[in-house]
């Protein structure tokens, strides 16, 4: 799949982006393969956090340095809730983010996805996992070029093997509640970078994960446009769907009900907002 680079990203990122696209890609050939894209029950249990990660190390090596990107990091997220991970350029978000997403494995440490141990599954259930409950959101949008809004909102489902009067009909629904019910039949280059963001979190909405995960989603728009993403994350969970949202921006993070801080590896604070009580529905 062709793509341009950004200079703000750096070749790390860049290199998780593919990988992680691949993984994506695999994971829902591979759902399509089985046969098993219908409707499936939520493996998600009352009471049991949907994220759950006891002291999280991630070390990588570059020649002979070993980065330490993440230091013990301990979290959870219960279902519902609206947390942003906010650090400085370099603090390790998106390495946790890619832990999140079971796009990477820590180094050392627990993650309980749904009370699931991850390295209990295996690759193709995990991949399953990932393409059933996630939905990813990054700075960058990542949609396809020279392809309408509606058929990279449908891609997933493509994958999934879903007949396509039912894909449309599913692209055009995520396409209306990013208020881009318009704008089915634009190609990328045709939208201003925030109606870009909104067509990728069509796109991420559209196999109706129960947790988004967005990687600095309004890092290359304006205010306004910023501000048209972030509110429809803040719609997003009031209909009950888990956010996490990562950024370097205080003022983003002001959106979620909870604060993470990130700092070099560590988590130095965790703060809950007034309106937090109301997180978890
Ligand atoms: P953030 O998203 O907060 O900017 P990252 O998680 O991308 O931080 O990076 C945390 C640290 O880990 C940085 O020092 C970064 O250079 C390093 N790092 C990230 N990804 C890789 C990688 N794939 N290989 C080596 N070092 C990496
Ligand atoms: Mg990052």
């Amino acid at each position: 799949m062709p793509r341009r680079r950004r200079s703000a990203e750096r070749p790390a990122v860049a290199r998780g982006q593919r990988f992680l696209r691949g993984r994506q890609e695999r994971a829902v050939r591979e759902r399509a393969e089985k046969g098993v894209s219908r409707p499936r029950p939520r493996s998600s249990r009352p009471g049991v956090p949907v994220i759950d990660i006891q002291d999280v190390h991630k070390t990588y090596s570059v020649g002979d340095i070993a980065v330490h990107a993440l230091r013990g990091v301990s979290l959870r997220i219960e279902r519902g809730e609206y947390v942003a991970i906010v650090g400085a350029s370099g603090s390790g978000k998106t390495t946790l983010m890619n832990i999140l997403g079971c796009l990477d494995t820590p180094t050392s440490g627990v993650y309980r996805l749904n009370g699931l141990d991850v390295r209990g599954i295996d690759e193709d259930a995990l991949a399953d996992v990932r393409n059933r409950e996630i939905g990813f959101v990054f700075q960058s949008f990542n949609l396809i070029p020279r392809t309408r809004a509606q058929a990279n909102v449908e891609l997933p489902l493509a994958y999934a093997g879903l007949a396509r009067g039912a894909r449309h009909e599913r692209a055009l629904a995520a396409l209306r509640q990013v208020g881009l019910g318009q704008r089915v039949h634009h190609m990328p280059s045709e939208l201003s970078g925030g109606q870009q963001q909104r067509v990728a979190i069509a796109r991420a909405l559209v196999t109706n994960p129960a947790m988004i995960l967005a990687d600095e989603p309004t890092g290359a728009l304006d205010t306004v446009s910023s501000g048209e993403v972030l509110s429809i994350f803040d719609r997003l969970n009031d209909q009950g769907r888990t956010i996490i949202l990562i950024t370097h921006e205080q003022a983003i993070a002001a959106h979620a009900r909870r604060v993470v801080r990130i700092s070099d590896g560590t988590i130095i604070a965790d703060e809950r907002g007034s309106s937090t009580a109301e997180a978890v529905r």
